[in-house]
């Protein structure tokens, strides 16, 4: 590595010690950009680097609320406010206790790029708490939401910062933040993304980052004459982003055999049909159980609990074709990806944020296949959530079809831009693709707009 990127580095990690996760995706970023920066010294003049890794704003605060049996529990709130040089801050909450501002402010950072590359006017942030919504009854859910945008409230808005949802954050959550927000605010506006259908939600938002992780997974293939017919799938995860993979996957022909959560993974060698994820998503969704219960419905499935000590996860070490982790960050490790080449894979698209170790991702890029990262392969959802924005600014709605073809024209039109900053002879590198396409929109922007 050269030692440019390691002298940033350093600088990076003095300035925020013990940010492990934000450190790994600027890495990452700064890796790909460096020689492109050596040969535009415009931008290194500009101090660009240095400000689009140094949040505009960080906002902390307590959030206070009273659980059913009347006790006073504390949680953190936190909204980072990451970069607003091509529109207003937007990305999503994260509720799970593993939330801390390292985590959060890796996403939000990733989020710049993912955005910039969707074409449409959004710049970057992210937020959530260190709640755990499992185990949480609806009132106490919708308790902990009032508390959190009773604080949250003053520093959104349409036009200033639009947050979704994320892990722990789906339309129930979002619904009960909505309805605060509204009440505090006294005006019914397009301030969160992912709302219900019939109050301002966009048709196929659900669906978008699912959808869109497959449709990145079909322009891959298509540049090796490929398609997803046939093709064996494993799928980490099983909430929103695995729910609509599995979906769009069936529906073009593929089979998934994997979903997991955080207790452990499903192996079902017949396959995940449209009746089993019916079932999949009810359990989810509206039940709130556990993945274990799919092996007692399901003929033939194996249900193999987590065992933290393997140093790898043996979800990915099955044959198949195609991998799309779909749950949370570093959720494949080197050894992981080798057992995925072993085992025939020959496409990852990430629809979970940063679930590729470095070391995996090398082994990804040793091994020439086809390797989707998520700032692109799971820019689909935030995609639909700038959709909705628009649809909410005309109060309008869109077909489902209009807003399914428009997600599609959004992800080859991604896919495009990777491929023309990432070709490297007959091989794409989508890592390099997606980091310097996603940094020169903005870069630019940030240089039009002075030192801001
Ligand atoms: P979700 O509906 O809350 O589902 C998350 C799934 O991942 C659940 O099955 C969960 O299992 C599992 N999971 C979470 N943390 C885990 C951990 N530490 N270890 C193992 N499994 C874990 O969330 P989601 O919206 O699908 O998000 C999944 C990923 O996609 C995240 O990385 C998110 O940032 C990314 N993403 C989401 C969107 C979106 O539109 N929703 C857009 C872009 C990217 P448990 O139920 O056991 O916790």
């Amino acid at each position: 590595m050269s030692d440019a990127v390691n002298a940033f580095m350093e600088g990076i990690i003095a300035k925020n010690p013990g940010e492990k996760e934000f450190h790994q995706a600027v890495r990452e970023v700064v890796e790909s950009l460096m020689p492109y920066l050596e040969k535009n010294p415009k931008y290194q003049k500009a101090k660009i680097l240095e400000r689009i890794c140094e949040p505009e704003r960080v906002i902390l605060f307590r959030v206070p609320w009273v659980n059913d049996k009347g006790e006073v529990q504390v949680n953190r709130g936190y909204r980072i406010e990451m970069n607003s040089a091509i529109g207003p801050y937007k990305g999503g909450l994260r509720f799970h206790p593993s939330v801390n501002l390292g985590i959060l402010k890796f996403l939000a950072f990733e989020q710049v790029f993912k955005n910039s590359l969707t074409t449409l006017p959004m710049g970057g942030g992210k937020g959530g708490s260190d709640f755990d919504p499992k185990g949480k009854s609806d009132n106490e859910v919708m308790h902990f939401c009032q508390s959190f945008m009773t604080e949250l409230f003053r520093y959104i808005g349409p036009d200033t910062d639009v947050p979704a949802g994320d892990i722990g954050v789906g339309g129930r959550e979002i619904g009960f933040l909505f309805g605060q927000y509204k009440r505090l605010r006294n005006e019914f506006t397009g301030v969160l993304t992912g709302k219900g259908r019939n109050w301002g939600g966009s048709l196929i938002r659900p669906e978008a980052t699912g959808y869109g992780c497959v449709y990145f997974a079909q322009e891959m293939l298509g540049t090796r004459g490929d398609s997803m017919k046939g093709k064996v799938c494993l799928v980490s995860g099983s909430g929103n982003v695995a729910q609509y993979t599995v979906e769009k996957i069936n529906q073009l022909g593929g089979k998934v055999v994997t979903l997991s959560d955080s207790n452990g993974y499903i192996y079902d060698e017949a396959g995940i049909t449209a009746e089993k994820l019916a079932f999949v998503m009810e359990l989810k969704n509206v039940k709130r159980g556990r993945i274990q219960e799919y092996a007692g419905k399901s003929k033939g499935a194996v249900y193999t609990p987590v065992d933290s000590k393997l140093g790898y996860n043996p979800l990915w070490n099955h044959k198949a074709h195609c991998a799309f982790p779909s749950a949370t960050q570093n959720e494949i490790n080197g050894r992981d990806a080798a057992n995925l080449i072993k085992n025939g894979v020959e496409l990852v698209s990430e629809g979970s944020n940063m679930p590729s170790t470095p070391d995996a991702m090398k082994v990804y890029i040793d091994s020439k296949i086809l390797y989707g990262p998520a700032k692109a392969a799971n820019a689909g959802g935030v995609a639909t959530s700038g959709l909705e924005m628009s649809q909410n600014s005309l109060r309008l709605s869109w077909t489902r079809e209009e807003v399914d073809e428009r997600l599609h024209g959004i992800m080859k039109a991604i896919h495009a831009q990777c491929v023309q900053y990432g070709k490297e002879g007959d091989f794409v590198n989508y890592i390099n693709g997606a980091n310097i396409a996603g940094f020169v929109k903005v870069a630019d922007s940030m240089l039009d707009q002075g030192v801001v």
